[in-house]
Parts: C-alpha cells; sequence; structure tokens
C-alpha cells in the first residue's frame, strides 16, 4: 500500500469508527489542503472545522475561500470570543505577544485554544495533516494516538508523507494553496507571528521568530510542544 492509500484507509476508518463526530482540523496549510483534496475527490463526507483567530494573513483567508467555493465539504469556521479578545487587548494590548512568552501563549490560548475547544466539543476524534518529519517533538506521534489535551481520537493520516510527497500531491492534482508558501513560509499561522524564512532554516523558524532558543515553537494545539 503506498502513503495515499495508506492516508485514504486511514480516513475511511475514521470516518466508520466515528461517522459525523470525526473532524478536520484545517488551517489551509499545504498539509491540509492535501487532506481536503483527498476527502474532496473521494466523496469523503468529513465535516471541517477551521480557525479565524482575527489575525490571519490575507492569503490564508483567500485560500480559504477558494477551497469554500471549489467543494461541497462543510467547512465550518471558529472565532474567538470577542468579550475575551476585548479583555486581553485592554489589559496587555494589541501585539502583547512580542512582549513575553507568557503573552503569546495566552493570546494562542484565546484566539486559537479556546476556539478550538469549542470546535471540538461533541467530537470524538479529530483529524490533523501533522507530519512525523515537521519537528523533533513529532517524532514519536502515531497514526491514531490518543490526544490527552482534548480527550479525543486523533488521527495524523499524513504521518509518513515528506515534505516533498506534500508538494509533488500539490502538483499534480492542482490543488488550490496559500500563496504565502511561493514566497518562503513553509509553516503560516497569524500574520504578525509568522514570517518568511531563509535558505537552510528549519522549516517552523519563521514561527515566533523573536523567542529565544529556549522557547517552544508550538501553540499548544498539539501535544509535546518541542523546543526550537
Ligand atoms: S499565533 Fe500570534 S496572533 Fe496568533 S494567536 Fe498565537 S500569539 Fe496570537
Amino acid at each position: 500500500m503506498d502513503k495515499l492509500e495508506q492516508t485514504v484507509a486511514w480516513l475511511k476508518q475514521g470516518l466508520d469508527a466515528y461517522g459525523q463526530d470525526i473532524v478536520l482540523a484545517s488551517s489551509f496549510g499545504a498539509e491540509d489542503v492535501v487532506l481536503l483534496d483527498i476527502l474532496h475527490q473521494q466523496g469523503l463526507d468529513m465535516r471541517v472545522i477551521s480557525l479565524d483567530t482575527g489575525r490571519l494573513p490575507q492569503e490564508t483567508y483567500d485560500v480559504m475561500d477558494k477551497w469554500r467555493k471549489k467543494t461541497r465539504l462543510r467547512i465550518d469556521i471558529y472565532f474567538p470570543d470577542a468579550s475575551d479578545v476585548e479583555a486581553m487587548v485592554k489589559q496587555d494590548g494589541v501585539n502583547l505577544f512580542y512582549d513575553s512568552i507568557e503573552k503569546r501563549k495566552l493570546c494562542c490560548h484565546v484566539r486559537k485554544i479556546l476556539p478550538l475547544k469549542r470546535a471540538l466539543s461533541g467530537a470524538k476524534a479529530w483529524v490533523t495533516g501533522l507530519r512525523q518529519e515537521q519537528a523533533d517533538s513529532r517524532a514519536d506521534m502515531q497514526a491514531i494516538e490518543d490526544d490527552k489535551v482534548f480527550g479525543l481520537k486523533k488521527f495524523n493520516p499524513l504521518i509518513m508523507w515528506t515534505a516533498q510527497d506534500v508538494w509533488d500531491y500539490i502538483q499534480s492534482n492542482d490543488v488550490p494553496y496559500n500563496a504565502l508558501h511561493d514566497q518562503f513560509y513553509p509553516s503560516i499561522g497569524c500574520a504578525p507571528c509568522t514570517r518568511a524564512i531563509a535558505v537552510g532554516e528549519d522549516p517552523r523558524a519563521g514561527r515566533w521568530w523573536w523567542e529565544q532558543d529556549d522557547a517552544v515553537a508550538e501553540c499548544g494545539l498539539h501535544v509535546s510542544p518541542i523546543k526550537k
């Protein structure tokens, strides 16, 4: 079984086991659009959830909208609670994430973690586009594992894919993707917290790049925060 067949098999396994109680969490990055395309092409009826943190780059909104128009998949967008954001900004300002790691984590908590919890409430399993080679912290991940953070089953059907596999798939299947990938953004998050990387830099070096070497380069959506 090749990697694509295995990915389809895991997605079908998730749908067979959980029906409408399994959701794909998508940020419309390269891996996520591969998964969207596989669902679309295979006619797999899996609900898709995504977070609009309020600080996304325009290019992310553009690809989000392309997918909304291209597919019949149900894509539900979740926003942070307005009163939580207002209280945080009143206390620490709009650019608090540059002040300290604690404030950056607070912002991720308000704008990402809490909305994701709401998006996943009622679900029994979720699907991510995580790949093992993306980061040291992901070396021990499994294709199907227990997510202790959210108390759900977690499916990582691209676990074995390399970055080259992802881009080969995107190009062979003419998959709509985030235009920032063509500007040296391998990993895309919120606009103020993501920059392009230089040749030879770690693919995640553009995320929260101002933090020191001992900082964690994850926002808490996935377990096992990593060292940069
Ligand atoms: S990535 Fe930056 S702007 Fe986005 S939620 Fe985290 S700290 Fe806030």
